[in-house]
């Protein structure tokens, strides 16, 4: 693979409380920035700006209302692409920033100026950190989860392959938080219709999305010809043994 794009979830990236996991971040940045100097192309797309700006404001839980997750991506959001920024820059690597809305995609010009955008950061060595830009995002131009939006960066950067880490080893027959005796899908060649049905949403207190957004990431994936992997992010040294080939979670095959 040459250009890869990893989606780390809000799940993989903080405690239950918020608050940055320290230990996975930094995992996380070693092995992107490996991979960096192995001259491929990294984007990383993350999670977790409205947990992280939650906990910076003492608040336990997600609030409803808009205004109030708007500005709290706004503090969270500084704060997580501080933590990046500076442990990027440990490893030697130059981190970035870009925020989308689905406008992107569905604004012709604003498109390419993006694929621009990107390509010219990899010609500079950068590694973009993606996440969607929610402080301006209302429903008619939200992607509304990461996983959507990291299929479509996918697709706008022609990456060789999809990494989602999450809290879970991959997609199973059910959802094993519920059912102990599930079993883990190595490989996926198609979804059908019961894997759909396999994959009820989950209720995570600061993420969003679920087994369902993960499957709508491969489907937009797999109709470009990209593969995508789910593993589980506890570990972000998968990304390394993805990268050599070692079967790790799920991997969703193209046709
Ligand atoms: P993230 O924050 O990493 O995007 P999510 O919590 O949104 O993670 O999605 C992962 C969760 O999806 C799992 O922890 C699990 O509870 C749930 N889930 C539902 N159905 C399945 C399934 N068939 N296989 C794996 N996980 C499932």
């Amino acid at each position: 693979a040459k250009t890869v794009v990893v989606k780390v979830g809000t799940s993989t990236i903080t405690h239950h409380n918020g608050t940055i996991n320290l230990l996975v971040v930094e995992k996380l940045v070693r092995a992107l920035s490996d991979l960096k100097n192995e001259n491929k192309n990294v984007v990383l797309v993350t999670s977790g700006a409205i947990g992280v700006g939650c906990s910076r404001m003492g608040l336990k839980k997600k609030p409803e209302s808009l205004p109030e997750k708007q500005a709290l991506a706004a503090i969270g959001q500084v704060n997580l692409m501080h933590v990046y920024s500076r442990l990027f820059s440990e490893y030697g690597q130059i981190a970035s920033q870009i925020l989308l809305t689905k406008d992107v995609i569905e604004d012709e010009e604003r498109k390419l100026n993006a694929i621009n955008t990107f390509n010219t950061l990899f010609r500079y060595g950068s590694i973009p950190i993606v996440n969607e830009n929610d402080t301006v995002a209302t429903e008619e131009i939200e992607f509304g989860d990461n996983d959507t939006l990291s299929a479509v960066v996918a697709v706008l950067v022609k990456a060789d392959l999809l990494i989602l880490l999450s809290d879970i080893d991959g997609l199973y027959d059910k959802n094993p938080k519920h059912h102990p005796d599930a079993k883990l899908i190595p490989v996926v060649y198609g979804i059908t219709r019961q894997i759909e049905q396999n994959c009820q949403n989950t209720d995570n207190s600061f993420g969003t999305g679920g087994m369902i957004t993960k499957l709508a990431a491969a489907r937009i994936c797999n109709s470009h010809g990209i593969p995508m992997v789910i593993a589980n992010g506890d570990n972000p040294y998968n990304i390394c043994r993805i990268i050599n080939g070692e079967p790790v979670g799920t991997i969703f095959v193209p046709n």
